[in-house]
């Protein structure tokens, strides 16, 4: 094992670039902008240069790093490959040759997600799991799952699109991958303000959430924490949904913690406490205990779980 490892998270508008030591400890973080234009074909050089002038900087030996691990928002297969990344607007890429060809270094890639849940895996909410499900409630849903301490990136490079397993076979609206019913549609920011609108327009009871002219999931999570009767409807109908998807997922992987990260996970235990409920329900007998925990390390999670993918044991 060398001393140090870099991680680097590829997003849409900056890449975040950390330098680890091999033991975990997060020396450095930076950033640099992400540029798109030309087919996004600046952006693996211009990570290359950022790591060759932070070992410049530093004045690091290079047979001391381990190398270089980069998360990618777009599906990654176990060579380190793109099929497509629409937000860097990439075609095909091989991600990881090209990045150590760039660097000099080794260098794996995975998708963002995906090293998210190894991130909090090794340094985070679930530090010290091998077995590992994240689930992350933004915009949409996202996740990944973590078997014997590696990421499961699946044929298609689409293991951990936890957000699209259908929970609702009648679901008549679409999600934005094109099927119905997926989980995402509900647990997401999006869904949890869709599913409160609708709540809202089958009853005729009182509620804060009808003084806004239009509901965020943060509304209705503080709502929620009030004691609001419409915002408890909305949150168990999708506690029950969310808890119900995780106990099918605790079927499959048996994982050791699960992990609720994005912006609706900063609504804290009361939202925990009510996916955990459902979840205790559902789940078969021997994974009914396995608890439910937030999410640590922020936006930190991918740098760490990019930096931890290349550490050589
Ligand atoms: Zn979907």
């Amino acid at each position: 094992m060398g001393l140090y490892c870099f991680g680097i998270d590829v997003g849409g508008t900056t890449v975040k670039c950390g330098l680890f030591l091999t033991d975990g400890t997060l020396v450095e973080k930076w950033e640099i902008p992400t540029r798109t234009e030309n087919n996004g074909s600046e952006i693996l050089p211009d990570v290359a240069k950022a790591i060759q002038s932070k070992i410049q900087e530093r004045g690091l030996q290079k047979e001391n790093i381990d190398g270089v691990g980069i998360g990618i928002p777009g599906p990654v297969n176990d060579k380190g490959e793109v099929p497509l990344a629409v937000n860097l607007h990439w075609g095909f890429k091989a991600v990881a040759s090209e990045l150590s060809f760039l660097t000099g270094l080794p260098a794996k890639a995975a998708n963002d997600a995906n090293i998210a849940a190894l991130g909090e895996s090794w340094k985070g909410a679930a530090e010290g799991a091998k077995n590992v499900v994240l689930v992350t409630l933004g915009t949409g849903v996202g996740g990944g799952i973590i078997v014997d301490g590696k990421i499961v990136c699946g044929h298609h490079g689409a293991g951990g699109e936890v957000g699209h397993a259908n929970v609702n076979h009648e679901e008549t609206f679409a999600c934005n991958c094109g099927n119905h019913g997926c989980l995402e549609q509900y647990a997401s920011a999006t869904g949890i303000a869709r599913v409160a609108n609708e709540i809202l327009e089958d009853s005729e009871e009182n509620s804060i959430l009808r003084s806004y002219t239009k509901i965020n999931a943060k509304n209705v999570l503080d709502a929620y924490k009030e004691g609001d009767k419409l915002a408890i409807r909305t949150m168990e109908k999708v506690g029950d949904i969310l808890g119900g998807a995780l106990s099918i997922f605790s079927c499959v992987i048996d994982p050791e913690t699960i992990v609720v990260g994005g912006g609706v996970s900063k609504a804290g235990q009361p939202l925990i406490d009510c996916i955990q409920k459902y979840y205790k329900k559902y789940a078969f007998p021997s994974c009914k205990d396995t608890p439910i925990v937030c999410a640590s390390l922020g936006n930190d999670a991918g740098i760490y779980g990019a930096a931890r993918m290349v550490i050589k044991e």
